[in-house]
């Protein structure tokens, strides 16, 4: 072939960046070349980095400085307000593509069946992430109005609605927060936040760094009962197997031997181990506690229920079990996994065979667990393939291959899409909202604002000027 491959991915968080990158790395990719198109729902992009990653990660936030260079590259376009299945069908993008792979995440909560969760202050994590990152789908206000609350799980994502619960407003302002978020926060009412699991130290998801920086506030203390402290022979050898869960345990294990702190000014986050959320109990339509059954462990690193039962006095309740993907339309769908079927990457049919030329890769291949980091291996093995399906002759022959018919498609859209030059003009916008209160950044929330920082030519001087201190082309 003579031209280069075209390739359209869809979804812009790290899992779709990551694969454009390893595309355009790959030596098979090299002669005739790779034109890529991402194409992102919303107007902006980098996925959970923008609306998933907390606030007070900025570290974290800041991959965003290396996805930049993946999207600066000639060879890849970014198209947002862009969404497959509404405003785009698999039909159109083979039109214009050799393949396509979608990259599309995760943003809802997983499902936990117990009574009560459909109650008023009852939250996914998902909705709370969203509405605290500023994502424009999720309310503006978050009623904030209860002393103690609970929250479900012991991961990564409990850790983080915990700390964006019990942290002060104040401490949140110097991030990206938008300020519907800190008015709401200013108003919390929050002073005990109780975190429930229903294993036992050496089987918490947490990962070491996140647990041990929950309380690297001044004004948050995390407490846990030594009773909670428990170990069978199973626990003892996950310990000794994985460093990782030695050093969830031994901070686990600091934290019981703390004392209280008695000032009611510093919010208490206790950590309940080998409690199972049972039942959330309501008053008037509305959460007043959650039912917890106690655990013990079963000698084989699970747990068993008791029978005992206790009833903690909670307003809200937020479950953090696990986020899941969307289905896509046309795409097969594995609703047990979560996941688009696939092998290896290659979506595959019911009998699994490879759909030519459809492919995946992130959170919605492999499921909604994992640090960005994973990403990257999860764009490996996709590119992989895809590189030798097209050695092999099996991707799709679109009738417009050329990168200018698919931009005059895209701009002819009954909407009005963004570019990645939008996001130099959007990020211009943020960044001097941020700068009025000497913060790097403040998120514009709303999304046709969004559109339309993103259309507004009156930064383009500054948007060119970042665009090349970045080294963009
Ligand atoms: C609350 C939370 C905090 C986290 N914190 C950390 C952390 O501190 N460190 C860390 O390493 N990892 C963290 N992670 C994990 C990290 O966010 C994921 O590993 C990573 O984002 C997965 O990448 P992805 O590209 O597969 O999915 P996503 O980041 O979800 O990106 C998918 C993209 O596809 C777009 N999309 C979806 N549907 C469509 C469609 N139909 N058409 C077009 N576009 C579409 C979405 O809008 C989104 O931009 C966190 C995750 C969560 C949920």
């Amino acid at each position: 072939m003579t031209r280069p491959l075209r390739v359209a991915i869809i979804g812009s968080g790290p899992a779709g960046i990551y694969a454009s990158d390893c595309l355009m790395k790959s030596a098979a990719a090299q002669d005739p070349g790779v034109s890529i198109d991402i194409l992102e729902r919303m107007p902006a992009p980098f996925g959970l980095i923008r609306y998933g990653v907390a606030p007070d990660h900025p570290r974290i936030k800041g991959i965003i400085a290396n996805l930049h260079k993946v999207l600066n590259k000639q060879q890849v376009r970014f198209f947002g307000n862009v969404e497959f299945g509404t405003d785009v069908t698999l039909d159109n993008l083979l039109q214009y593509y050799d393949a396509v792979i979608f990259a599309t995440g995760a943003k809802a909560d997983r499902a936990l069946n117990i009574p009560g969760i459909d109650l008023d202050g009852s939250y996914g994590a998902a909705e709370f992430v969203a509405w605290y990152d500023g994502q424009p789908e999720f309310p503006r206000q978050w009623p904030l109005d209860s002393e103690k609350v609970a929250v479900i799980g012991v991961g990564n994502v409990s850790l983080d609605v915990s700390r964006i619960l019990a942290k002060t407003a104040d401490e949140l302002h110097v991030t990206e927060i938008p300020d519907n978020v800190y008015e709401c926060l200013k108003a919390s009412k929050v002073k005990e936040v109780h975190v429930f699991g229903r294993r036992g130290p050496a089987q918490a998801k947490y990962t070491p760094v996140e647990l041990r920086e929950l309380d690297h506030s001044p004004n948050v203390q995390v407490l846990v009962n030594p009773e909670d402290i428990d170990y069978d022979k199973a626990s003892e050898e996950a310990r000794r197997a994985a460093k990782a869960t030695d050093m969830v345990c031994t901070t686990l294990e600091n934290y019981a031997m703390r004392d209280e702190d008695p000032n009611p000014d510093i919010c208490k986050i206790y950590i309940h181990l080998f409690e199972s959320p049972v039942e959330i109990l309501g008053k008037d339509g509305k959460v007043a506690g959650i039912r917890t059954e106690r655990t013990q462990l079963n000698g084989k690193g699970g747990v068993t229920g008791t029978g005992k039962t206790t009833d903690w006095e909670v307003g809200q309740v937020y479950r953090a079990v696990g986020y899941l993907s969307s289905e896509l339309p046309g795409i097969p769908f594995n609703h047990t996994l979560g996941t688009i079927e696939n092998v290896a990457g290659r979506v595959v049919d019911q009998a699994g065979d490879h759909i030519a030329p459809l492919y995946t890769t992130g959170w919605v291949k492999r499921g909604p667990v994992g640090l960005i980091g994973n990403t990257k291996s999860d764009a490996n093995e996709t590119i992989q393939n895809l590189l030798e399906d097209w050695a092999a002759g099996k991707l799709n022959q679109p009738a417009h291959p050329s990168p200018e018919e698919a931009r005059t498609w895209l701009d002819n859209l009954p909407k009005k899409i963004t570019d990645w030059t939008g996001w130099y003009r959007l990020d211009v916008h943020e960044k001097k909202r941020g700068a009025q209160e000497g913060r790097e950044r403040k998120k514009i929330v709303e999304w046709d604002d969004m559109v339309n920082a993103s259309h507004d030519t009156s930064v383009d001087e500054e948007a060119e000027a970042d665009r090349k201190a970045r080294g963009g082309c």
